[in-house]
């Protein structure tokens, strides 16, 4: 009999009084269960506990600390590394607890962990509120959380640990806790950007902003222009009211409406605009940047629910695509970037791939490096290449564009990476992604997780 069915049966009969389900390798659901997002990624992990509660949560963590078993945590299985499954050991899948309580009065919602950000999004909507999230609606609040939280309100309302009051944790010790300000600060400011490192965190209490229409949609000129557009931006970007939130890209025009015909698998270069406001107020922010560059191919942007912003990739980006990323922290883009990215975004090699930069200065600028885990609170942007197609022939194409584009560009980076989009990259990434917040992390790592039961995830090291 193998190992994987040994543990699995095990855990059947250990788990005494486990109310969500247990799945390993003899069973039928077994393939279906230990898919993650990203296809790249075949792990086969000895059992998959899709757990109901904090209580199963509990009765997991002891369980795979008792059989010295791997443990990986699964919120919503978007983490391109595949960080949330594991060969031969435990996955916690938490995608049974989907809970989603929003109070419009105290102007917060509570978040079960295995939440993915559709449904958050469209619960506050209902109330014309929002917390900031990021521009998938598939992504799981859980991973996009712990590691920061980037997207379409970064610059009005912050990182999403910065709307982050409280959360409800199962420690390495099977303790469930609880971790805000007044109680484990220690641990509460560990647990904003420093990932899964310190617990599995099984609710969340997000604070809401008042935002439920916004003027939304993508700008688009040809990839010729990429140089002339990237270099307005990088000057435009910065002095824009933080009531406008636009990254720029490359892409390719997706072969489906809304996008007219005539641009349809089109190369180009845009930005992707998210303004908290009105159509008239959106106008005139954007204006300094559409004045400066030639008129574009396509200008797409319109007053919307912020859930249908939200959710505008979807479609492009479903599960079960090749993923491979890299990504960088940038204070600023000299023109020999502008040059390189220039290069690298007329060779994209698939319909899917592309390169981001993400704002992360307004609000999020607001909060100072040591304020939370997250350190690169002076970075002004951070930039995603990531390589995407459904065919896994097309694996190492997609990997060798990434990989040279991030090298190409590395050089001008300030020297470390969101760790929610980085690859597998060893320890010294780890370290370079929390910069000065990394000693005070191992020594929290010390306290809560002292033998590293939780070490699936980009990696904090206990201290000594
Ligand atoms: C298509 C796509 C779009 C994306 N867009 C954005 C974006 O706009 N902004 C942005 O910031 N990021 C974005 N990301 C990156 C995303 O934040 C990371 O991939 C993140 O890890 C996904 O979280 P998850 O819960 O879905 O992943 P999982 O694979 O389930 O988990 C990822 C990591 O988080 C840990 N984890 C997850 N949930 C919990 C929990 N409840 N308790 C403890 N640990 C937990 C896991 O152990 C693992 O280490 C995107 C990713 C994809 C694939």
């Amino acid at each position: 009999m193998s190992t994987l069915t040994t543990a699995a049966q095990a855990a059947q009969r250990e788990l005494a009084g486990f109310e969500g389900r247990l799945t390993g390798p003899e069973d039928a659901d077994y393939d279906e269960a230990r898919k993650v997002y990203n296809a790249m990624i075949d792990r086969r992990p000895a059992v998959i506990a899709r757990c109901a509660s904090a209580a199963d949560v509990a009765k997991v963590v002891g369980f795979a600390r008792a059989h010295g078993l791997p443990l990986a945590v699964r919120g919503g299985g978007h983490n391109g590394a595949g960080l949330g499954t594991v060969d031969n050991g435990v996955v916690i899948d938490l995608s049974p607890m989907r809970g989603v309580d929003v109070d419009p009065q105290a102007r917060t919602v509570r978040v079960a962990g295995g939440c993915t950000w559709g449904e958050v999004d469209r619960a506050t909507n209902e109330h014309g509120l929002a917390t900031p999230s990021g521009i998938i609606s598939t992504t799981g609040v859980g991973g996009l959380t712990l590691g920061g939280g980037l997207g379409h309100l970064t610059r009005k309302c912050g990182l999403a640990i910065d709307n982050l009051l409280e959360a409800e944790l199962v420690l390495a010790n099977g303790d469930i806790v609880r971790a805000s300000d007044d109680e484990n600060p220690d641990l509460f400011w560990a647990i904003r950007g420093g990932g899964g490192n310190f617990g599995v965190v099984t609710s969340f209490l997000f604070r809401l902003h008042d935002v439920g229409t916004v003027i939304g949609g993508p700008t688009f000129w040809d990839i010729d222009q990429s140089a002339e557009v990237l270099s307005a931006y990088r000057e435009f970007l910065p002095a824009a009211p933080r009531e406008l939130n636009g990254f720029f890209a490359f892409a390719t025009v997706p072969p489906a409406p809304p996008f007219p015909e005539a641009l349809h698998l089109r190369k180009v270069c845009g930005v992707v605009w998210c303004y908290v406001g009105s159509e008239e107020d959106a106008a005139k922010a954007m204006a300094p940047l559409l004045d400066a560059v030639p008129e574009p191919l396509m200008h797409g942007v319109q007053p919307m629910p912020h859930p249908d912003l939200q959710s505008a990739f979807d479609a492009l980006y479903p599960k079960g695509d090749q993923w491979y990323w890299r990504a960088d922290f940038v204070r600023e883009i000299p023109d020999e970037a502008v040059r390189e990215h220039a290069r690298f975004g007329a060779q994209l090699p698939t319909m899917q791939s592309t390169m981001h930069l993400y704002p992360i200065d307004g609000a999020a600028h607001d909060v100072a490096a040591s304020d939370t885990a997250w350190a690169y609170r002076d970075a002004v942007w951070g930039t995603v290449y990531a390589g995407v197609d459904p065919d896994p022939g097309n694996v190492s194409d997609i990997r060798n564009w990434t990989v040279d584009y991030f090298e190409a560009l590395h050089p001008y980076s300030a020297g470390g990476a969101y760790v929610n989009m980085m690859m597998d990259e060893g320890q010294e990434r780890v370290r370079a992604a929390y910069g000065d917040n990394y000693d005070r992390l191992a020594k929290i790592k010390a306290k809560y997780d002292p033998e590293n039961l939780f070490r699936v995830n980009q990696n904090i090291q206990p201290a000594a």
